[in-house]
């Protein structure tokens, strides 16, 4: 089993079509009475989810979070009719969350090209291994220049969706500088907190911009049915809990590569 995050009134609009997490009076475990990096917790029965007995615990924990919050994402820029062939998609931050994103992006894409935007260069070969079509270091780079490389890489310098596993301000403002007319930007990145871009193109060229906000029961039954067949690829580090101060420091760095574990 595992355990869908978000834990809503039950009662809402938002609950009553599914979307427990975002309920006005949702409770996260973790950031409010319980969890955290509790050993055992007290969870409601319809907020656990199965899972098959065959995965191990390092390979589920990230899916219920970096695992699960891509997918939510990649679902609303499928559901937008924002991918399919001829259609290129760009993973924005190939951190704990971007990994999945490439791998959904195949799996949901329905033929998009995949194209992974980074800066560290392991990050970005994680990124090809996981199955992106092309990949490019956007370090020290201009937007020109980088869709130029768009340009050379798949034959367009615009990019029809673009999903964000950054939210970092400046990496936003190179998304919205190379999203195409009629675009979907669908931003699960919470590393910034604001982000100033110019307006026009995003009236004149139709573009829209999707929040998408960790994941509901579903999503998590979904990537469950998706793990249970081998079809997502995990970069893991396991550390001990008496090493969690050290792993949070690295993880503010940016130096964690993949997701990181904690085992009791
Ligand atoms: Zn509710």
């Amino acid at each position: 089993m595992v355990v869908a995050p978000g834990w809503g009134d039950g009662v809402c609009r938002h609950c009553l079509v599914g979307n427990t997490h975002i309920c006005p009076n949702v409770r996260w475990p973790g950031f409010g009475p319980v969890g955290g990096f509790a050993e055992f917790i007290p969870v409601p029965a319809r907020y656990l989810v199965k899972a098959n007995r065959r995965l191990k615990f390092e390979e589920l924990a990230p899916l219920t979070d970096a695992g699960m919050t891509p997918f939510r994402g990649m679902k609303k820029l499928r559901d937008a009719g924002a991918l399919g062939p001829g259609r290129v998609i760009g993973v924005l931050g190939i951190g704990g969350l971007g990994g999945y994103a490439v791998q959904y992006a195949q799996l949901l894409g329905g033929g998009a090209k995949v194209v992974a935007f980074a800066r560290n260069p392991d990050k970005l070969a994680i990124a090809k291994n996981y199955g992106a079509d092309h990949i490019i270091n956007i370090k020290d780079k201009s937007s020109n220049d980088i869709a130029k490389e768009l340009s050379k890489a798949t034959g367009q310098a615009d990019l029809d969706a673009i999903i964000d596993c950054a939210g970092a301000e400046q990496m936003m403002q190179l998304g919205f500088s190379l999203l195409a007319i009629s675009g979907h930007y669908v931003d699960v990145g919470l590393v910034g907190d604001r982000v100033d871009i110019p307006l026009f193109p995003r009236v004149s060229r139709e573009q829209t911009f999707h929040g998408s906000y960790w994941g509901n029961n579903t999503d998590l039954t979904e990537v469950m049915a998706l793990a249970a067949e081998d079809k997502i690829r995990h970069t893991i580090n396991i550390f001990r809990f008496d090493q969690i101060n050290e792993h949070i420091e690295l993880l503010r760095a940016g130096e964690i590569v993949g997701r990181a574990v904690m085992k009791f």
